[in-house]
This record gives structure tokens, C-alpha cells and sequence, in this order.
């Protein structure tokens, strides 16, 4: 069979509002009601195998799903670190085009990292994913789909732990989610919706990661959901993030920032202010001194600082910052009165950190 073309993925069930379902439905000849029957399946027992949807007429389920859930995902590898408590998984699309994510089992919670695009185009020079360039946008239901499966790998009880539910989704895998705006959207409204509509995950538990798209940002504070932001900011003067995140000659710290604030005004989520620490780069105490005054002059309480020691990428120079460096800033962070958190480096080991996805298959 000859390779697919590299494009549009398929129409799912999972890229149509509830409205659009219903019509689809009704297209391929059965009534309404059958719509609300399937999203029953898929978003709250996180199924699209027709022998489990025994509510259904056995001829229309071959026909609905036929039509309206072609496979987008294909499992290739999953990959486990931290005695299996968190799991890579590098899935093929329908036209061969790789992604993964990276699901992270706490004690009491579930998170999944998702792509939200193959490649990404925004070149941070630090990140492995940055380095492949864009290959294209995900559609809704391929990032749709990256939950719905690891959702119910969890309650299969496929995952160390036991049977358990997703109860996070970060859009920190491959891809700038802000730069593939609608689709990225539309995919929180499924996460969001209660069942059967959506997974019924709460808002705040969605967090969307960005290089700082000012107007994208200023656009979703006003979409009505209020999922947590994550601004990628790793330098807070723009001598330095210039180079750090090629964005920041369109948009610059100050603006990032304050569009981070109007964010938290909006929805009154707090926001997260992503800083990779890099040795000799940006962990500098000054640099610590200046991002803490930079986000006191935009008010208290609206924000925290998730340091997170750099994550080794292939043929990249750079190094994690030194633990007593680390230390040193984030001491002068809370000493400016910011909430600041260290990320842990889960994954590192199986290149699943953050910015070391490359949907390398390896040997
Ligand atoms: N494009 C989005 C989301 C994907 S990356 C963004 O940039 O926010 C998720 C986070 O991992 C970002 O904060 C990114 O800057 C960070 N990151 C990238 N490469 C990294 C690395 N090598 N080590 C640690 N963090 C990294």
C-alpha cells in the first residue's frame, strides 16, 4: 500500500460539538438519540469498539463506527519509567506522521502530557522538539484521542498502581498549542464537558503551555474556560529570552507578561511562569531578582514560578544548572514573596521530560 499523503486526518467523532454529532448521525440514516448513545461509549466508558456498545442495534454500530471513529491512533511503543509510573507512548497517525505523550501517575492524581502538533515551529533552540521543525497541526480528535486511550489504559488498570482515573491534561508535549488555536480549543472542550458530552475533567486541571502568543493568549481569557495558562518564559530580560525563544522578537517579556496578567484577570486562574534553568545561561541571581520584581509590578498573588532544571536534549551544549545555583534562585524568587515550585524531571531517563519529545522510534 502506498504511504499516505502527509494532511488532514479523517473526520472523527471527536472533532464534532454534540450538534454536529447529531447530524452526522442522522446522515448515515439513524435517528438522534444514538448520537448521546455513542458519546456515552466514548467519553465516559472511553470505547469505540462496537462490541461493547451493546445498547446498539449490532448493524448500526458497524455502520456508526465505521463511518464516524476511523482509527487515528496507532500504538508503536510505550516506553515506562519510575517503576512504571510514568509511561511514553509514540503513536503513528494516519499518515505515518509521529507524536507522543507522556502519562505521570501521582498519588492521588493522573496527569497527561499531549501534543498538541507534530513538530513544532517555534525553534526554542533548548528543546528537542524545537529542533524538528513543524510538520503539521494535530485535528480535535487526534488529541482527543491521545487522552481518550490513556484514559482507559489507566482504568484497564494498565498502568503500575492499579486501575485509576485521568484527572489532568497538560498541553506540554509536542507542538505549540496556541499556534493550532481552534483545533486546541475545540480539544478542551471535550476534555471539559461534563459526560457524555466530555470527559468531565475540571478546567483548572487543563493546563495550556505557551511560548507567549500575546493575541492568542488575550483570545482564550475569553473563551469561557477557565483551564490553568503556563507561560514559557526562561529569561525575564529580552536580551536573553530573544535568543532562548525566538518568539520574543514579536512579543517581548513585558508583553508576555502582561498578557499573562490579564489572563489571571479574566478567568482567576493563577498563572504559571515556566523557567527552564540552564548553567551559566539564565540562573543567574539577578536574573532571579528581576523576573520576582517584574511580576510583583504587575500585582500579588496571581502567579507562581515552576523552575525546571534543563532537561538534556541530543547534541544540545547545555546543562542543568547546578543544585546549589538552583537552590540560590529559587530562594531569591520566594524571597520576593513568589510561590515557586521545581518541577520534577519525570521521564528523563526514557526522554520523556519536558522539551525532550522527538518521536524518535530508537532501537
Ligand atoms: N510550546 C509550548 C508547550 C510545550 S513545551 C511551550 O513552549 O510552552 C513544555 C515546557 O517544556 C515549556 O515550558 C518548554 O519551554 C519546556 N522545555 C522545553 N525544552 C526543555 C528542556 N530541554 N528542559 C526543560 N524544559 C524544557
Amino acid at each position: 500500500m502506498a504511504a499516505p499523503r502527509r494532511g488532514k486526518p479523517p473526520r472523527h467523532f471527536a472533532d464534532l460539538d454534540a450538534e454536529a454529532r447529531a447530524a452526522a448521525v442522522v446522515e448515515l440514516g439513524e435517528r438522534p438519540f444514538r448520537a448521546k448513545q455513542l458519546a456515552t461509549h466514548y467519553f465516559g466508558h472511553l470505547t469505540d469498539t462496537p462490541e461493547e456498545m451493546t445498547d446498539l442495534p449490532a448493524a448500526s454500530r458497524d455502520a456508526l463506527v465505521g463511518a464516524l471513529f476511523p482509527p487515528l491512533l496507532r500504538e508503536v511503543r510505550r516506553l515506562e519509567a519510575d517503576k512504571g509510573a510514568t509511561v511514553k507512548t509514540l503513536w503513528h497517525l494516519h499518515d505515518g506522521v509521529k507524536v507522543e505523550s507522556v502519562l505521570m501517575r501521582y498519588p492521588g492524581r493522573a496527569t497527561l502530557c499531549v501534543s498538541s502538533q507534530a513538530g513544532c515551529g517555534m525553534a526554542c533552540p533548548f528543546c528537542a522538539t524545537g529542533q524538528l521543525g513543524l510538520t503539521r497541526n494535530l485535528s480535535t480528535a487526534e488529541i482527543v484521542e491521545q487522552v481518550r486511550r490513556s484514559a482507559r489504559a489507566l482504568v484497564d488498570g494498565e498502568v503500575a498502581g492499579g486501575p485509576g482515573r485521568l484527572s489532568n491534561v497538560v498541553f506540554m508535549g509536542m507542538g505549540e498549542p496556541l499556534a493550532n488555536y481552534r483545533t486546541v480549543v475545540e480539544a478542551v472542550r471535550r476534555f471539559v464537558a461534563p459526560a457524555p458530552e466530555g470527559f468531565g475533567l475540571s478546567a483548572r486541571n487543563v493546563t495550556v503551555s505557551t511560548v507567549g502568543l500575546v493575541p492568542a493568549i488575550d483570545k482564550l481569557a475569553k473563551e469561557g474556560i477557565p483551564v490553568t495558562l503556563a507561560l514559557s518564559l526562561h529569561a525575564p530580560d529580552d536580551a536573553l529570552r530573544g535568543e532562548l525563544v525566538p518568539i520574543n522578537t514579536r512579543w517581548t517579556v513585558d508583553e508576555a507578561l502582561d498578557a499573562a496578567r490579564r489572563y489571571f484577570e479574566a478567568t482567576g486562574r493563577r498563572v504559571s511562569i515556566e523557567y527552564a534553568l540552564i548553567k551559566d545561561m539564565n540562573d543567574h541571581a539577578w536574573r532571579a531578582d528581576l523576573l520576582g520584581e517584574k511580576l510583583n509590578a504587575r500585582g500579588r498573588g496571581w502567579v507562581h514560578v515552576n523552575p525546571i532544571p534543563l532537561n538534556p536534549t541530543p547534541g544540545s551544549i547545555w546543562t542543568a544548572s547546578e543544585r546549589h545555583v538552583e537552590d540560590e534562585f529559587v530562594a531569591r524568587l520566594r524571597s520576593h514573596g513568589i510561590p515557586t515550585t521545581v518541577r520534577d524531571t519525570r521521564g528523563s531517563d526514557i526522554d520523556g521530560a519536558c522539551g525532550q519529545l522527538a518521536a524518535e522510534e530508537g532501537p
